[in-house]
């Protein structure tokens, strides 16, 4: 598409993850020409994974990059634009809203459906990227299965970290949470509830410096350092889930949409923003679920509320 389009678009959606192309199967169909705009992280998460066996319809799994390519051959079917872009500015204070994504490249439109997700953390380890999908997850639900009868590490010391070691236990023989300090994040009971659970243990402050290997496309184990005395050990384990957190990509609209402590857009009535017109769906305005299915849940609901928007403002 024509990255100087001029032309006011009726519906601009952020992101192409599941929510976002959700979004555009629907607003496509209901002749709204959707444009996505596709940016960082084309696909979103599930771009990131390897097999998912719990998005319905589906009984043997699918693959995560095959689904997320799946719904986005059925959005551009029904006439979604597709442009790659980084917004660096939106202005929402006037309408049509203006979307800047530098470079003079400036987009229109009359309803915004940011569907921008949220990034894992990562650790930044030398050989973390090249093992994602391959031992190294940031989504205990979506990989957990994989590991069963194996040794399983949990990084982190708050709530998510928790929840995964809790959840991983259904497999793993064993699952040690290393944490970089002796003092928790956690709430109480989470904290408890894995300090309790005889699969669970502990290693205080401790990083990782890397992780073993690349050669073997798989986890073997870690390089281990402890911060208080600075000796550094191999650890041996089968697979390293990162539970330290996700940032919500919704830096952009500080001081424009409403947001909580940690950069999650706020919304009401599932989909809706303060703004009238603008709408947020998927891991952007959820940090509870963060599943494709409930991500593409309100990406459907933010597309048939954009609908009726330009219905009602015509
Ligand atoms: P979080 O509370 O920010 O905790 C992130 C943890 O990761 C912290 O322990 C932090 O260590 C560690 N960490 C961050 N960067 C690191 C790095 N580079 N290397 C090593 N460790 C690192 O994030 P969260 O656990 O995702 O929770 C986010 C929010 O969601 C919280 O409000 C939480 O209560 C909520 N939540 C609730 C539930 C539940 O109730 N079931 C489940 C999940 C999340 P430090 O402590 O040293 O900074």
């Amino acid at each position: 598409m024509n990255m100087m389009d001029n032309s006011v678009r009726d519906t601009v959606i952020l992101g192409s993850g599941c929510s976002g192309l959700t979004a555009a199967i629907y607003a496509a169909r209901a002749n709204l020409k959707p444009l996505v705009i596709e940016g960082h992280e084309p696909g979103g998460q599930l771009s990131l994974t390897t097999l998912v066996e719990n998005f319905p319809g589906f009984p043997d799994g699918i693959q995560g990059p095959d689904l997320i390519n799946s719904i986005r051959k059925q959005a551009a079917r029904f006439g979604a634009d597709f442009m790659t872009g980084h917004l660096v500015k939106a202005d929402l204070t006037q309408r049509p809203f203006q979307l800047d994504f530098g470079g003079s490249k400036t987009v229109a439109a009359r309803t915004l459906i940011i569907a921008s997700g949220a990034s894992a953390r990562w650790l930044g380890l030398p050989n973390e990227q090249a093992l994602i999908g391959h031992g190294v997850s940031s989504c205990a639900t979506c990989d957990g299965f994989f590991f069963k009868d194996k040794p399983i590490t949990v990084i982190g010391g708050g709530d998510s970290a928790m929840e995964e070691a809790l959840f991983l236990t259904r497999f793993a023989t064993r699952v040690t949470v290393i944490h970089r300090r002796d003092h928790f994040r956690a709430s109480k009971i989470m904290l408890d509830r894995a300090r309790k659970h005889e699969k669970i243990e502990f290693m205080t402050d401790t990083v990782v410096d890397d992780v073993y290997d690349v050669s073997k496309k798989d986890v073997t184990g870690l390089k281990l350092r402890n911060l208080k005395t600075g000796k550094a050990w191999d650890f041996p384990t089968s697979a390293l889930f990162l539970g330290i957190g996700h940032e919500p990509n919704a830096k952009m609209f500080t001081g424009q949409l409403d947001m909580d402590d940690d950069g999650y857009l706020k919304t009401r009535d599932f989909v809706m923003t303060r703004v009238p017109g603008v709408f947020a769906c998927g891991d952007v305005q959820d940090r509870r679920y963060r599943q494709a299915i409930t991500a593409a849940g309100s990406g459907c609901a933010a597309a048939m509320e954009a609908e009726k928007f330009l219905e009602e403002n015509a």
